[in-house]
């Protein structure tokens, strides 16, 4: 039985625990085929810093928008972009729609944004031997108490959303457990998920513990089988749609079907 002890665990690396042969391959022998840039992941990685700076409570009170056109200007001066005029319809879009954002936001929750941008890594263990880091990124904290200040003080992880809506409890438990070790003690913990649009209107998805009760012990049932298991056999399956590894994956290749072959050829009989 062999032990990946360096294994990376986060929301986001999740999905390749579906397939043993991509997560052996990706996670830990690192093989990733070459990528291009996507100029959509620099708009979203622009975008995150952006909201960072203005979310941040060293910048000032939240929202704080002092300095957004200078802000704007940095963040998406590192990111790669085909053209100056590509970078700069971007930056202008990203402006757009995070305006739009802090409009439409509770100021309350701005004011009591605890942390932006948090990093959070715990080694978990398994027997009291490392097993995997558990690691990821929290775009914004924000903790709510009532107005007495007697009640239970509520911490909220939240996540902005820039795609189309799809919900991922598997990540969403993961983010919860992130916002519980990086920020203990508190009475609840929520998970926000912010769907943003191009006008910063938000559609907002909101999870609680109760919601991704059971994940626990079913993403770790399939953590143990990839990273204890001396086997990595390709596992086709839906979660071959965005596969990294998809272009010339054996597995995917053998289940192709002849042209010949009639799609209804049993219902006529
Ligand atoms: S395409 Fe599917 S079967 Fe092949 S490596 Fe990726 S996830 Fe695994």
């Amino acid at each position: 039985m062999s032990t990946n002890l360096t294994a990376r665990i986060s929301p986001s690396s999740l999905v390749d625990t579906h397939c043993n042969y991509r997560f052996h391959t990706l996670r830990v022998l690192k093989q990733w085929p070459p990528r291009p840039a996507i100029t959509n992941a620099s708009f979203g990685i622009a975008w995150h810093e952006l909201a960072g700076k203005v979310y941040n409570p060293r910048n000032g009170t939240p929202p704080n928008v002092t300095h957004l056109e200078a802000w704007s200007r940095q963040a998406f001066r590192g990111q790669r972009y085909d053209s100056e005029a590509a970078r700069d319809e971007d930056r202008l879009r990203c402006l757009r729609m995070l305006e739009g954002y802090i409009a439409n936001d509770d100021l309350d929750d701005a004011v009591n944004t605890l942390s932006v941008e948090h990093w959070v890594e715990k080694p978990i263990t398994r027997d009291g031997q490392p097993f995997f880091v558990l690691s990821g990124r929290l775009d914004r904290v924000i903790v709510r108490a009532d107005a007495s200040g007697t009640g239970p003080v509520t911490v909220v992880g939240r996540d902005y959303k820039l795609g189309r809506p799809k919900t991922d409890l598997e990540a969403a438990f993961t983010n919860l457990w992130l916002l519980k070790l990086g920020f203990p003690g508190y009475d609840n913990y929520l998970s926000e998920l912010d769907w943003v649009d191009e006008g910063g209107r938000v559609d907002r998805e909101t999870i609680t513990v109760a919601d991704v009760r059971g994940q626990h012990a079913a993403v770790m049932d399939r953590l143990q089988r990839v990273l204890l298991g001396d086997a990595h056999p390709q596992e086709p399956g839906e979660h071959c749609q965005w596969c990294p590894l998809r272009d010339g994956c054996e597995s995917r290749e053998s289940t192709g079907i002849d042209f010949r072959v009639d799609a209804f050829q049993e219902n006529h009989a």
